[in-house]
């Protein structure tokens, strides 16, 4: 017994020594740089694992769960087919067939020529393409607007950048009253103006937006303008659900804005254009000024993305191109479907008493939760905002992954939005309905 109990001792005393040594080595400076501190979790690796986890019904991750449109399969199918140049690098900047389709059709949309080869850069999705905006053209001690709330990735990208990141929120116009659609939620000019200081160098806008589905009027978007031009500051804008709009938005570029083309980079995501996120094709537009500065940080770090992904999007804007406003065009055949979904969602929501705020363009819908009443067993959850609590008792619990919206929030602001969830509707029909029959089912008591 005594060896036995020696040998027990002697193995907890070399496993608490491992232990140590282990967190010495992730706490020395020496092992990591410290951009990467604070910037650790992400909820989309957080949620979509637990979705995964709980083999739950997914309407939180944004993404379709149904094919991209024939002609951009078969695009691609033909591009990997297509000899022996379309597997090796090509124009790092982005393929020439790609760019030169980018450039004609977005020069069409903002009504000025577009150099394919100055004003156009190609990214690995909108990510990187954001990545390397903040990179190139924010310096340490920068301040950078961000309105909230924000798709998560801005902030993270401006603290590693050594910039600093100031918020300004989006507000329920008449507090207390029914909010039904994301029109109602607004920027005070008075509140945005504020937040502008001599050290501000951009500001980046999502429209529309993810989460909330806001698109943003156009005089909402002379207002922010306006004091871009007066500030002399950048603007960042994030449009990659540029074509899913809804009952009449319109969705305007500020970079069609007079006196916005010189100072706006324009994001786009070729994944969600095509309903194809996993190709991971984005670009930025701007002014070849700007475009250079993003260049030499793409040119040394990814260098470029894959060839055939950029072809089969090419060939996906030559197509949109010829059939721009017809009832054929993929730009107007998303929305309508989608038009659909988010129809079938909201009234599966009010069905069992959540009321949704009407998105007027993107994959998402929140929902105030706040009227629903949960205990929540886990424990361990207690310091959680309400949403993240609700959001893993609904997906552990009931099967039902959904994101919460904190998490477009700023940690000072995360408190004072946590009573909302967002879902996804980019979903097939049946993925819908198995949800529909959860929320029921819960609301039913079952
Ligand atoms: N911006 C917004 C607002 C998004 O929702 C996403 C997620 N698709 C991205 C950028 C990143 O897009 P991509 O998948 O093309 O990198
Ligand atoms: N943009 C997607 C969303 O908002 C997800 C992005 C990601 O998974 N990193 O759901």
């Amino acid at each position: 017994m005594g060896i036995i109990r020696n040998l027990v001792t002697n193995l907890t005393v070399i496993r608490q020594t491992s232990i140590r040594n282990h967190q010495k080595i992730i706490m020395s400076r020496r092992l990591h740089a410290r951009r990467t501190d604070g910037v650790d979790k992400n909820v989309w690796v957080e949620f979509t694992q637990l979705a995964a986890d709980y083999k739950a019904v997914n309407l939180g991750q944004g993404f379709p769960d149904f094919s991209p449109p024939k002609f951009v399969q078969e695009a691609f199918c033909k591009a990997v087919c297509g000899g022996p140049l379309m597997h090796q690098y090509t124009r790092a900047f982005g393929h020439p067939r790609l760019v030169k389709n980018l450039a004609k059709f977005f020069g069409r949309i903002v009504g000025r020529e577009i150099d394919p080869l100055e004003d156009v850069l190609v990214t690995v999705g909108a990510y990187q393409a954001l990545f390397c905006a903040f990179q190139a053209l924010v310096d340490e001690g920068d301040e950078v607007i961000i309105v909230e709330p924000f798709f998560d990735c801005y902030q993270p990208m401006v603290q590693m950048v050594g910039g600093k990141a100031v918020y300004v929120p989006l507000r329920p116009k008449a507090e207390g009253s029914a909010i039904l659609s994301s029109g109602d939620w607004v920027l005070s000019a008075e509140e945005l103006a504020s937040k502008f200081t001599p050290r501000t160098k951009a500001i980046v806008i999502n429209t529309p937006n993810n989460p909330l589905g806001k698109v943003y009027k156009t005089e909402e978007l002379q207002m922010i303008a306006d004091l871009c031009i007066k500030h002399d500051v950048l603007c960042i804008s994030d449009e990659v659900y540029e074509w899913l709009t809804y009952d009449g938005a319109k969705h305007v570029k500020i970079a069609s804005l007079p006196g916005m083309w010189e100072r706006t980079i324009t994001v786009g995501s070729g994944g969600k254009t095509f309903s194809a996120t996993g190709w991971k094709v984005g670009w930025a537009i701007s002014s070849g000024h700007i475009i250079k500065h993003m260049k030499t940080i793409h040119q040394n770090s990814v260098y470029h993305c894959a060839t055939a992904a950029q072809e089969a999007v090419a060939e996906g804007f030559e197509r949109e191109y010829e059939l721009f406003g017809t009832p054929e065009s993929y730009f107007q055949q998303l929305p309508a479907m989608l038009h659909h979904k988010r129809k079938k969602l909201a009234s599966c929501l009010e069905s069992v008493g959540l009321q949704p705020i009407m998105p007027e363009g993107g994959y998402f819908m929140i929902t105030d939760i706040s009227p629903v009443k949960v205990d929540f067993k886990d424990q361990s959850t207690e310091d959680e905002p309400n949403d993240i609590k609700f959001v893993k008792w609904l997906t552990k619990e009931k099967g039902l992954a959904t994101i919460p919206v904190s998490a477009f929030y700023s940690p000072e602001h995360s408190k004072e939005f946590d009573k909302y969830i967002r879902f996804c509707f980019v979903k097939e029909d049946s993925t819908l309905d198995a949800a529909e029959d959860i929320l029921r089912k819960w609301s039913h008591g079952q």
